[in-house]
């Protein structure tokens, strides 16, 4: 491998600005540049009720809320949590936050009580914000939590002598008695790094992580998200199907809105279901689809493809779509071109600590099965357990540089990124780089990439499902991308198994379509030894033959454990795979 120098460390050409607040520098001035300009397209759940708020609506609601806060005794640097289904308010509140410096924390609608008492003790919150749901959830923890004073009701009718009724503020009331031109000046406290809002991530290795980002980490830096790989503008009309909880929506709400296009937003509170889906993309002037790549994968199943064929199912404005969050199989990206009649979904890979860092963008080609190129501006690389800066296709952790040897001025470290994990238990901060002793500091993603001549990244894993089997390394994507070219495959997920020969070997839990299950249905052992069998030819065939699945074992859609946000946990699957060695061992 050539020796690495320092010039091979990306640096970003991005300077911090001295000031920046999202509501006043963004939506403030969309508002005030044109009046009329569509922020948010709203629909319910039976779109049969829409609404079109600009800008200037936004500008407005969020000073009066800011000022409703302050009122309420809600100060800068408090945090705030906020959980409702896809209701025009959050987004006011969210600014509205932003705009005085009060800590968003937006978290998912699926929590129970249980979880958002955890949240509430966490996070130290001193306000809830949440719909009629999230509020009843939250009223039944509310003893617990002694940080917790304000709770504030955004949605449905607060009956001020019902039970709760004393402890509730009922939004809508409390809003109208603040006048209609009330001003917010932002506090002159707030900086371009204080604190702005807090995640939890999504929970696939373990317990979710608190990620704390700034005014400028996530509200500033995703313009760059919006740019190159949306592709926003003033006019275009952006659907992400992610809900309000997943820092995927705020991925969103940033993009679209540095960009001064249209956020499109479906209060679906229905699960998911594809033809719902394709008869949104046809009703609406949706130009941008961002969707999971669990999505897709349904979205191009042959019932779905006959839906979209048929005159309710076409897409009436859909010109560009995007994915994120997992890999996304190359015969989805195909199969989906095929049936738009050349739309390619541009796939890319952020995390709830980064904006999006890598992505199929505009200017060039996509590869299908390749997470695209590093976005402009942000000092992506691959490195090795060294800290070097790897060979191309050599596979390493995928880094962000915070400073290298040649040059160590943090001051101008890349800020599209979180300041930190919040310690569950102290509240201390972490920011995680990592100091190699060749002097370069990175910030380690905990995925592994390769990257190839011309710059583009290709996904091999997280780090810890990175499978070791007979002296090679396997990456679970690549295998189960190509179980997925097989026609009989609806999904798999690919794990390491513990083996007395070999040590670990390369295990995949496979979801068949209907018609390949009804074949092997009732315990047919012939006919499901000869479908292994079939796969994992196929795989040799069509993937380096020392990475076919030695083991395959055909599972129900339901037995693969996933995320609230349908990521497959295989961090569980292979917990499995160890019991299930070590009981055999002792039988
Ligand atoms: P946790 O950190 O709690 O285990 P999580 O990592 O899934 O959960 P997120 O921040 O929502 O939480 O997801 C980021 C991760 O999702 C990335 O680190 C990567 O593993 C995966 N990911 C995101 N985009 C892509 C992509 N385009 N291709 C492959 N993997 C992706
Ligand atoms: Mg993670």
């Amino acid at each position: 491998m050539p020796s690495p120098t320092p010039s091979q460390v990306p640096v970003s050409p991005l300077r911090l600005p001295t000031t920046f607040n999202f509501a006043r520098d963004i939506v403030d001035r969309w508002a005030s540049e044109s009046p009329s300009q569509i922020a948010l397209h709203w629909t319910d759940q039976t779109l049969t009720s829409t609404k079109k708020l600009t800008y200037r609506h936004f500008s407005r609601q969020s000073h009066r809320i800011a000022t409703l806060l302050a009122s309420l005794g809600i100060k800068q640097g408090e945090t705030c949590i906020l959980i409702s289904s896809r209701i025009p308010p959050w987004w006011e509140v969210a600014t509205a936050c932003l705009r005085s410096g009060v800590i968003m924390c937006p978290c998912t609608t699926l929590l129970v009580a249980k979880d958002i008492e955890s949240r509430l003790l966490v996070s130290q919150a001193a306000a809830f914000i949440g719909d009629e749901a999230a509020v009843a959830k939250c009223l039944q923890v509310r003893r617990q939590c002694p940080k917790l004073r304000t709770v504030i009701q955004i949605e449905g009718v607060v009956y001020p002598g019902s039970e709760h009724g004393s402890e509730v503020i009922d939004f809508q009331a409390a809003l109208e008695k603040i006048p209609p031109d009330a001003e917010y000046a932002v506090p002159l406290s707030l900086t371009p790094k204080s604190q702005a809002l807090t995640f939890f991530t999504s929970g696939t290795t373990g317990p979710p992580k608190v990620v704390l980002h700034t005014q400028t980490s996530y509200p500033l830096a995703h313009a760059l998200t919006g740019i190159h790989w949306l592709q926003l503008s003033p006019g275009e009309v952006y659907w992400n199907l992610s809900e309000q909880g997943w820092a995927k929506a705020a991925w969103s709400f940033f993009s679209a809105w540095n960009c001064g296009a249209t956020l499109f937003v479906h209060d679906d509170r229905l699960a998911f279901s594809a033809e719902r889906t394709l008869r949104v993309l046809n009703r609406f002037p949706i130009t941008t689809l961002c969707a999971p790549p669990t999505v897709y994968r349904q979205l191009v199943l042959e019932e779905s493809r006959k839906f979209f064929a048929s005159e309710a199912g076409r897409p009436m404005a859909l010109r560009h779509c995007c994915g994120a969050g997992e890999p996304l199989n190359e015969s989805v990206i195909r199969t989906w071109k095929d049936m738009t009649g050349g739309i390619e979904i541009f796939d890319a890979y952020g995390q709830t600590e980064t904006i999006v860092i890598c992505a199929n963008q505009r200017g060039n080609p996509v590869r299908p099965g390749s997470m695209g190129k590093p976005v402009p501006g942000v000092p992506l690389t691959v490195v090795d357990a060294e800290g070097n800066v790897t060979a191309d296709e050599v596979e390493g952790d995928i880094a962000i540089v915070v400073s290298s040897g040649s040059s160590g001025d943090e001051k101008n470290a890349f800020f599209g990124m979180f300041e930190g994990y919040i310690d569950r238990a102290t509240g201390k901060i972490d920011n995680k780089i990592k100091t190699y002793a060749n002097g370069n500091r990175f910030f380690i993603t905990g995925d592994r990439a390769s990257r190839d001549s011309d710059g583009y990244f290709w996904f091999v894993g997280r780090s810890d499902d990175v499978i070791n089997s007979s002296g090679y390394r396997i990456g679970p994507f690549e295998v189960e991308s190509t179980l997925k070219l097989h026609p009989s495959v609806v999904e798999s997920a690919v794990v390491s198994s513990p083996d007395p020969a070999r040590d670990e070997v390369v295990k995949a839990f496979v979801v068949l379509t209907d018609a390949a299950f009804s074949k092997i249905k009732g315990n047919k052992e012939a006919e499901t030894a000869n479908l292994v069998k079939e796969l994992q030819d196929f795989c040799k065939e069509n993937a380096a033959p020392y990475k076919y699945p030695r083991k395959i074992e055909f599972v129900d859609a339901k037995f693969l454990p996933k995320t609230i946000s349908g990521k497959i946990k295989r961090a569980e699957l292979k917990a499995l795979e160890r019991r299930r060695f070590e009981e055999a061992k002792r039988a």
